[in-house]
């Protein structure tokens, strides 16, 4: 069964909390988030059976962890735009449900 996100909200400058249809209430701290991002750019890409690193890391800046857009991309995935201008993070529910950070399921990096 896919789980579906019935209400996504950010609570405070840094935490984003997601409340899924099982009931279940995921905490997202937004560095995370970032760290995570799924694009290309971020995480490198595998083209062909050859991996590609992923772009040199900037140095980190504090608008990169802020939030600036948060849109639904059909019913799959989760499209994060963030206030330095990146916008290709695509996060997919199973990966939203991966990350989350609540004490339950305590991925606290
Ligand atoms: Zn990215
Ligand atoms: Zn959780």
């Amino acid at each position: 069964m896919l789980l579906l996100p019935e209400d996504i909200k950010q609570v405070s400058a840094s935490e984003l909390q997601i409340r899924w249809q099982d009931g279940h209430l995921s905490k997202y701290n937004l560095d995370h988030l970032r760290r995570e991002c799924p694009c290309a750019i971020c995480k490198g890409e595998v083209i062909l059976w050859k991996s590609y690193a992923p772009v040199k890391k900037e140095n980190e800046t504090p608008e990169m962890f802020i939030l600036k857009s948060v849109q639904m991309v059909g019913n799959y995935a989760l499209q994060i735009g963030w206030n330095d201008g990146h916008n290709t993070g695509l996060y997919t529910w199973d990966n939203l449900r991966s990350l989350c950070q609540c004490n339950e399921c305590g991925n606290t990096k």
